[in-house]
């Protein structure tokens, strides 16, 4: 058990690979968080932590439920001790896992909290060196040149933008927050990433019936560059649909529009969210999250897109080496 959080609830998927976790503290400082543990499909051979860097988040993204509140920045310790009660939780050696990755995604903007990130990244690299350490971020305007230095610092940390749609119009409606890049401000970004570091940058992209077509793919091609980025493509759930039949139309709409992507030059994956339908896996929409930001009123501010959630999307891409 964890001495920084005060309860973990752990939630096992119908997907025996997959299990959630949820972190709760009370009082003036009460915060709650998530985190999804993965096997692929041994711990031992893979092993992918999502874990929270935010209570809530203010970015307010249409598609996610984490999106309608938010409550506070965690701080680095609130961080690692998720990573930490994960590995302690299913007895795993962190020593003995020949590929892990953990992800800062699952709730919360992490380049919000640069300082409970940066103190995280240096104590999971410290404590787990042979661990990737992916950043996922929907690319708020703050200082990237601190991103690209502690990347350099730490050469196990990866970046990837959630891009989603293939123009700043639709993208706005989709993530609200105004504080933020645009796509070509995100393609300049990655690119000044990959000049520091050396490593690929990844765009994800939920490809939906409305983002696929050619004309997306051709205006992803010409905004990004595909010697530097790498590209993932997310099987989206429509609210209104059931989780069976949207899986089958939504992949086959990723798997097309990953050809397109491919056809750009573009080294592409798909991801397809495991535990979404029983557990929320890899997305921001946990009830009990929920809940918990229902009856602590007093600490959570409104986000931007609150009430306004449409659709939910898997964050989580498939993963990725760094
Ligand atoms: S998708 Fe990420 S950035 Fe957007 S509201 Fe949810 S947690 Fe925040």
């Amino acid at each position: 058990m964890t001495t920084i959080w005060e309860n973990v609830k752990a939630i096992q998927s119908t997907d025996a690979n997959v299990r959630k976790y949820v972190f709760t503290s009370e009082g003036s400082k009460g915060a709650v968080a998530e985190s999804v543990l993965y096997k692929y499909p041994t711990y031992e051979e893979r092993t992918v932590i999502c874990c929270s860097t935010q209570s809530g988040c203010p970015v307010g993204c249409r598609f996610c439920g984490t999106g309608e509140f938010f409550i506070r920045s965690l701080t680095g310790d609130e961080i690692v001790a998720q990573v930490q009660h994960l590995f302690a939780d299913q007895e795993i050696n962190p020593a003995e896992v020949a590929r892990g990755q953990i992800m800062f995604m699952s709730m919360g903007e992490p380049l919000l909290n640069k300082q409970g990130l940066t103190d995280a990244l240096r104590k999971l690299y410290a404590l787990y060196p042979n661990f990737a350490l992916l950043i996922s971020t929907s690319a708020p305007d703050v200082d990237y040149k601190w991103v690209r230095d502690i990347s350099v610092e730490i050469p196990t940390v990866g970046l990837q933008f959630s891009v989603h749609e293939s123009t700043d119009e639709a993208r706005d409606k989709l993530i609200p927050f105004k504080k933020k890049l645009n796509l070509e401000q995100i393609a300049f970004e990655g690119e000044s990433w990959f000049m520091a570091t050396g490593r690929q940058p990844f765009f994800n992209y939920c490809a939906h019936d409305k983002n696929s077509s050619q004309a997306d793919a051709d205006r992803l091609g010409f905004l990004f560059n595909s010697e530097i980025w790498q590209s993932t493509v997310s099987v989206i759930c429509e609210q209104d649909e059931s989780v069976a039949a949207a899986n089958v139309r939504q992949r086959q709409l990723a798997n097309d529009f990953m050809a397109l992507l491919m056809d750009k030059g573009f080294s592409t994956r798909c991801f397809d969210p495991a535990g979404q339908d029983d557990i929320g896996g890899g997305c921001g929409q946990l009830w009990y999250v929920q809940d918990y930001a229902k009856n602590h009123p007093e600490l959570t501010i409104k986000s931007c897109g609150a009430g306004k959630s449409k659709v939910h999307a898997p964050r989580v891409i498939e993963i990725v080496s760094v």
